[in-house]
């Protein structure tokens, strides 16, 4: 029996594991990119996390943490690595005193409402970022001048020997759309602790009709994707440097540049990873020729 085998038989009998084979990749991601994923595991408990990831580093299984796929897409299409999905199962909200503790696989919509409903305010600013919790402190999400850091007061993690850790903002290290996680990629994201504050409801919520509104102007709805696909350089707009390449509408397979905004790819149809990747290269090496910038992408590609 293979290695893969022998950890399929280990966690087969495990409470609260979901265990998927072959099973298809494009309801998980938000590019709909469809890869096969040879398994996929949804565990629904932090203790079924903890021995998941002691069980892989005994078999020495690489494997891949998913929230909500809006920044993921695998290059190739069968995909070796195990992956974790950690969203809806994993996704209790709580209020504590002055703070409100959320597990790694709650919606940022979600918290941002639970915040409401109990008349407090947090990462308005943030609302119609499509991202888990887990993948957001990851990325450091941020929209409207503000980034998730700022709502930060500790989080809470497991390392890859299974110890269950914390770190406080300060030490997450965050940056622009950069957390010390992008370094530790074996360490898995439980939950955090968040800044609230006491705020008129009716003022919050309009202001998060007014980013919802602003965000289906200014980005498409139409086809699915991943957000942003680049960083944007310290002096200018990713989407400015993509623009003045004449690159709106470019295709290649069902991957388009967004005529709306450059730096969106879009999946028309049937985009598949290749697509998608012989876009962000042919961007790059145009960009770099004309502007002598690098585009760093934002997207994750495992
Ligand atoms: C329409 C649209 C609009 C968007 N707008 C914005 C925007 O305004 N600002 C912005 O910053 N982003 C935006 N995004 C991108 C995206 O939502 C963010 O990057 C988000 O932080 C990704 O979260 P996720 O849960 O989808 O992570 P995923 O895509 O699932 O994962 C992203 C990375 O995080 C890691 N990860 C996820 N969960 C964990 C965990 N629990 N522990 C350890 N690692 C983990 C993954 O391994 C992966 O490397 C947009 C995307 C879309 C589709």
């Amino acid at each position: 029996m293979d290695t893969k085998n022998l950890f399929l038989k280990k966690i087969a009998k495990y409470p609260d594991l979901l265990i998927y084979k072959d099973c298809y990749f494009k309801d998980f991601n938000t590019f709909h990119v469809n890869n096969l994923i040879e398994i996929m595991l949804i565990p629904k408990s932090i203790h079924i996390i903890r021995q998941l990831i002691l069980d892989l580093k005994t078999f020495e299984l690489a494997f891949v943490i998913i929230g909500n796929g809006s920044k993921i897409l695998f290059k190739d299409f069968y995909v070796h690595k195990i992956v974790i999905l950690l969203n809806y199962n994993f996704s209790n909200i709580l209020l504590e005193e002055n703070e409100i503790y959320a597990y790694s696989g709650a919606k940022l919509a979600q918290i941002i409402h639970y915040g409401l409903k109990h008349q407090f305010g947090l990462m308005e600013e943030l609302i119609g970022i499509p991202a888990c919790l887990g993948g957001a402190i990851y990325k450091n999400a941020g929209a409207h001048n503000k980034a998730i850091s700022e709502w930060i007061i500790s989080v809470d993690y497991i390392d890859e020997f299974g110890n269950f850790k914390t770190l406080t903002k300060e030490e997450c290290q965050f940056s622009y759309r950069y957390s010390i996680f992008q370094k530790k990629k074996k360490w898995v994201i439980l939950g955090a602790r968040l800044q609230i504050q006491k705020t008129d409801i009716k003022q919050a919520k309009e202001k998060i009709q007014k980013i919802l509104l602003y965000r289906m102007h200014h980005q498409p709805r139409n086809h699915h994707n991943c957000g942003s696909v680049f960083k944007n350089p310290p002096t200018i707009k990713a989407y400015q440097l993509i623009e003045q390449c004449q690159f709106k509408g470019y295709r290649i397979g069902d991957a388009m540049i967004s005529e709306q905004h450059a730096n969106f790819i879009l999946n028309l149809n049937q985009a598949k990873s290749s697509d998608i990747c012989h876009l962000i290269q042919k961007i790059q090496q145009k960009v770099y020729e004309k502007f002598q910038i690098h585009l760093e992408l934002e997207l994750e590609i495992i």
